[in-house]
């Protein structure tokens, strides 16, 4: 059996989380609390008869201005070095020398693959420019073009990641992918609603933090704070009279409701903690 970690890597809105759903079609890209190591965040596993492939992503912000993303930037690498293939994703109508110099400077070891994504929304002739871009790149194992959305060459890309894989027991089992973690995700859930929700800034600006995870015979009442640097953003995170966090919490409390099966009492304080960003105890206590 074929069997590894894939670490897929690419600046934000490069097209991660859309890959990582092509890959792991109809399903969850969710995994149990017991699989999440150190180093990768496990994001989906797919276990077929003869491969087994343990998908991870890092996270996506890269702005060496703050601590936060020194430590990232350190993750970023150790997690790509600690994987048996990283998956180099760009956005081919973005910057190419920009996703160039990002993937330079980390210096990789690993074996990596240019995943070229988005090719549906470029011409045929830009694309081959891309290629030529990229193709003989020192990092550059090989070269893949998909189309994430329209699922457009997904599944030559996971013959191609496989080939690269090492021989090997799988790493997980059958019961590792059905325990799930339920407070993670709850706090993934508030997460992705306060992206959708607010300004560019302020979800980077933000973090979460599920207090209470109780399992009454009803309902799950679920306690989150949501770590703010500024009460300036504070301000924003609640809008006008409450309006925003009541949104907020209306929309991730569907969304955990569908995911857990029950009904949900969702509770969401904002706090401020200056610099969270900067402090070391935070960033230890908050996960990075
Ligand atoms: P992430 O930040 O790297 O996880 O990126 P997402 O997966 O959230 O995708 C960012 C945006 O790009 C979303 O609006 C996606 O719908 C879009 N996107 C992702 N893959 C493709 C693709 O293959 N083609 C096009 N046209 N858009 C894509
Ligand atoms: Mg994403």
């Amino acid at each position: 059996m074929k069997v590894g970690f894939v670490n897929i890597f690419g600046k934000p809105n490069a097209g991660k989380s859309t890959l990582l759903n092509a890959l792991m079609g109809e399903k969850l890209a969710i995994v149990s609390h017991k699989v999440q190591t150190t180093r990768h965040r496990v994001k989906g596993i797919l276990t077929e008869k003869n491969y087994q492939v343990v998908l991870s992503d890092t996270p996506g912000i890269i702005d060496p201005r703050y601590k936060l993303h020194e430590k990232m930037m350190q993750s970023v690498r150790t997690a790509l070095e600690d994987a048996d293939l990283g998956l180099l994703l760009v956005d081919v109508k973005d910057n190419w020398q920009e996703n160039d110099a990002l993937f330079s400077s980390l210096r990789l070891k690993v074996a990596a693959l240019v995943v070229i994504n988005k090719t549906d929304a470029v011409n045929a002739a830009r694309l081959e420019e891309a290629k030529h871009f990229f193709e003989q790149k020192p990092y550059c194992r090989e070269l893949v073009l998909i189309s994430a959305l329209k699922k457009k060459g997904i599944d030559e890309l996971l013959q191609k990641i496989i080939s690269y894989l090492p021989e090997g027991e799988p790493f997980y089992t059958g019961d590792d992918l059905t325990d799930l973690p339920v407070k993670f995700f709850a706090s993934e859930i508030i997460r992705e609603k306060i992206f959708n929700l607010y300004e560019e800034e302020i979800p980077y600006h933000t973090t979460v933090l599920v207090q209470e995870f109780a399992e009454k015979t009803t309902l799950v009442k679920i306690r989150a704070d949501i770590i703010v640097q500024r009460e300036t953003q504070k301000g924003i995170i609640l809008g006008e009279g409450g309006k925003m966090i009541k949104k907020l919490g209306t929309e991730a409390r569907k969304d955990i409701e569908a995911f857990l099966g029950q009904k949900v009492f969702l509770e969401l304080f904002v706090k401020v903690r200056e610099k969270w960003r900067e402090s070391d105890v935070f960033l230890k206590e908050y996960g990075y």
